[in-house]
């Protein structure tokens, strides 16, 4: 039965196992170590072992020994090179003395040493923790699907490196035993680079030249394994008694650090950059740009470290730890990458978490390291008071460039990766930038429902504007429904909803889940919308509106709740600016001509007919019982009947005519080249029309209708009657009342 066909707790069983026995075999060589150790580092010198720095605290000093001291004889056996210094260590022994003779300013000087250091847990424990954090992500890796091929490499990957991380070391312990364990840290190193370039040339999904060429799979399985075999060959033979056949024993290290790390960090890199543009989605990149976040650490570290070596610098050994840890955010990342992207918000995640973090660290690194290298090198040449002048403004003149330079780069990124989040702020911000242009508010908030619709890809979306006489939010422009043939008291919802309140207070998108339950009329608008977000629309002073938005299949992104924040505080003034503007001509209930304008018109309209005498007629129309429709239903419901009741007027009639607001429920109409006759069949069929048509009552359930009283008056040039347009409205006036007291729900002429 093959491996991946065990029972996966098997399988988890048998690597703990493995990881457990060597790690405690890590242990016991650690301890046993720690007994032989005298507390001294050494080199190789002329006729002895140099002793290059001796431990304060430790035996070797305790016994008198001093750096710069040549070891000679270790026991009564000369010792003249590491090896046979190696050799007698073997045997020392906790507390056990050893007679050690060296060579101090050209005498011969006879020691006494007892040999054992304290144990050093630390490096025991960050072993430990390591092994148990890549054990664990091959645990995750193993109840991963099955036929994911990323799977194999992934498990493999972190469990070589966990094998690597607990594989014992034998400072003193035989040539061969120590040569050996480098030989297998090598395979290991081997296979983890052909597993980890194997893995990333599966994410998203398989290359397109593993696909073209599908022995290249092999090929780098073949490559890693060469790799660690070549590495390991070399260690064999420089340690190959005696002389290690000319070959340094520093050559199979050098070889690792300086040219197959950071050939393989770039490559790592390389491939993920070449899968992030080659993804055929936008998830599928940005999973392959979280696993190049991932991978970045452990590749800068491997990159730095090699050229810090070159340059001669000698690392401390924790970075050996750090190295660890940092390859350790590449398996975390592809895990998450590629089995857990559906419970996070992933581009969220990849943006602003990581990557602009990581870019803002990057270049907060490259900041500090030119400021430093800077200041040396300014001391260096010019030195004093003007290199101290002379870096400060070049502090200043970096701290100037850090945000531009981050904006810069982060809008390359954003073009490069995320096109679509790109495209949509360009679109977002161009849509912010025309809207002034259409200057009426009917036809801007027309204009924003189906771009915003468009943009954030959600088939509903509603504006509702504050209308500031009345302290109500009127529908003026939604996808869902045609608010120019329908109307009702749905389209409108009180400025002192508690829901509404809430929205104003709060100035951030806030849900229908949330909204809904604070007040009941919210809840049915929303319902009536097919909302699930409601973003507050903010002026410059108070609540202008709100947007309703819904019917989308995905989710909001925090970042797509923020653009829409955004745009709505940008939209808000705008329409506030258009708004106040329009009050002065519109009235914002009705959408029709206020009293004022109408009669501006109509004046202009009476010097036309007069002048080249044309027929002028006019009609004033009352609603019936208004105030007992206020009464038993409400104000709310009233607003929506005199706003049914307005657009019925103005669709009936032709576009030359005129229709105004006149009073509260009060009308005026001005029918340009219209007898009598005319216009008293206008006013018969709007009075039809009006008796027809009702509003929904959405509190307390059916319909609620009502009917209107007319009073019409013309003049003709044939019979003229009266002599201003005022005489003429007074007329109609006039009828109007008649038309009232003969029992309402009639016309008058
Ligand atoms: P009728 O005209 O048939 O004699 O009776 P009516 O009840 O309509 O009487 P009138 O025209 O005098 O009443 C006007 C009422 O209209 C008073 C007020 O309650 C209502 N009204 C006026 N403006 C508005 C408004 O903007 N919204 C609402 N809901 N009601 C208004
Ligand atoms: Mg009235
Ligand atoms: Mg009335």
């Amino acid at each position: 039965m093959s491996w991946w066909r065990w029972p996966r707790g098997l399988q988890a069983a048998v690597w703990a196992g493995a990881l457990l026995l060597l790690f405690g075999w890590q242990v016991r060589q650690h301890l046993a170590t720690a007994d032989r150790r005298v507390g001294i580092s050494l080199e190789a010198a002329q006729g002895g072992v140099l002793v290059t720095s001796v431990a304060p605290e430790g035996p070797a000093a305790a016994a008198g020994l001093r750096a710069g001291d040549v070891i000679v004889r270790v026991n009564e056996a000369p010792v003249a090179s590491l090896p046979e210094y190696d050799r007698q260590a073997r045997a020392f022994q906790r507390g056990v003395p050893v007679a050690v003779a060296v060579l101090r300013q050209g005498r011969v000087v006879e020691l006494t040493v007892r040999p054992g250091m304290p144990p050093d847990w630390l490096p025991l424990v960050l072993n430990l923790l390591g092994v148990l954090a890549y054990f664990l992500v091959g645990v995750l890796g193993l109840y991963a699907p099955a036929e994911d091929p990323r799977r194999a490499p992934l498990v493999l990957f972190v469990l070589a490196v966990a094998l690597e991380l607990a594989l014992p070391s034998f400072p003193f312990g035989p040539p061969g035993l120590d040569a050996g364990r480098y030989a297998v840290f090598f395979l290991l190193t081997g296979a983890q680079m052909a597993l980890e370039l194997r893995l990333v040339s599966l994410i998203p999904q398989r290359a397109s030249w593993l696909i073209r060429r599908p022995q290249w799979a092999q090929g780098l399985t073949l490559v890693g394994l060469g790799v660690g075999l070549v590495l390991a060959l070399v260690l064999v033979l420089s340690r190959w008694q005696p002389g290690g056949l000319g070959l340094s024993p520093q050559l199979p290290f050098q070889l690792l650090n300086f040219l197959v790390l950071p050939g393989w960090a770039v490559a790592v890199v390389g491939v993920l950059w070449h899968q992030a543009q080659q993804a055929l989605s936008p998830l599928g990149r940005q999973q392959a740009l979280l696993v190049l976040v991932g991978s970045a650490p452990w590749a800068g570290f491997v990159i730095v470290s090699g050229v810090l070596q070159l340059l001669g610098v000698s690392l401390p050994r924790w970075s050996d730890y750090l190295q660890s840890l940092c390859l350790l955010a590449f398996p975390v990342a592809v895990f998450v990458a590629v089995y857990r992207y559906q419970f996070l918000d992933f581009e969220h995640l990849v943006r602003r978490t990581l990557l602009y973090t990581a870019l803002t660290g990057a270049l907060v690194l490259v900041f500090y390291l030119l400021l430093g290298t800077g200041s040396v090198l300014l001391s260096e040449w010019i030195g004093g008071g003007v290199s101290v002048v002379l870096v400060s403004g070049a502090t200043l003149a970096l701290g100037l460039l850090f945000s531009p330079l981050r904006a810069w780069l982060q809008r390359i990124i954003d073009q490069r990766f995320f096109p679509e989040r790109y495209a949509q702020r360009q679109q977002l911000v161009q849509l912010a930038a025309e809207l002034p242009r259409f200057g009426k508010v009917q036809t801007m908030s027309a204009h924003l429902v189906a771009k915003i619709s468009e943009v954030f890809a959600a088939p509903r979306v509603t504006v509702l504007l504050v209308d500031s006489t009345n302290q109500l939010l009127v529908a003026t422009a939604s996808t869902t429904l045609d608010l120019a043939t329908e109307f009702d008291s749905a389209f409108l919802l009180s400025r002192e909803d508690r829901a509404v309140n809430v929205l104003g207070q709060a100035g951030t998108p806030l849900p229908a889940t949330e909204l809904a339950p604070l007040s009941a009329s919210m809840a049915q608008r929303l319902a009536i919308f097919g909302a699930d977000l409601v973003v507050p629309v903010l002026g410059p002073r108070d609540l202008v509106g709100l947007l309703l938005l819904g019917g989308r299949g995905e989710s909001w992104g925090p970042e797509e709740l923020e653009l829409a924040t955004l745009l709505c505080h940008h939209v808000g003034a705008v329409l506030e600016n258009a708004r106040l503007f329009e009050a002065a001509t519109v009235d914002s209930l009705t959408g029709l001509l206020r009293r004022e304008t109408i009669l501006d018109q109509l004046d202009r309209e009476w010097l036309r007919a007069t002048r080249y005498g044309r027929p002028l007629a006019v009609a004033m129309a009352d609603v019936d019982f208004f105030k007992a429709v206020n009464d038993r239903y409400g104000h709310l419901v009233g607003d929506a009947l005199l706003k049914r009741v307005a657009l019925l007027l103005q669709q009936e009639v032709r576009a030359s005519d005129l229709v105004g607001r006149y009073g509260g429920e009060e009308f005026l109409l001005v029918f340009p080249e219209t007898d009598l006759v005319g216009a008293k069949a206008v006013a018969e069929k709007l009075r039809q029309r009006v008796a027809e048509a009702g509003v929904v009552n959405l509190e307390q359930g059916g319909e609620v209708r009502v009917t209107a009283s007319f009073g019409v008056a013309a003049w003709v040039p044939e019979s003229p009657g009266c002599s201003t347009w005022r005489e003429l409205v007074d007329l109609a006036d006039r009828r109007l009342l008649q038309a009232k007291s003969l029992g309402r729900n009639r016309v008058e002429s």
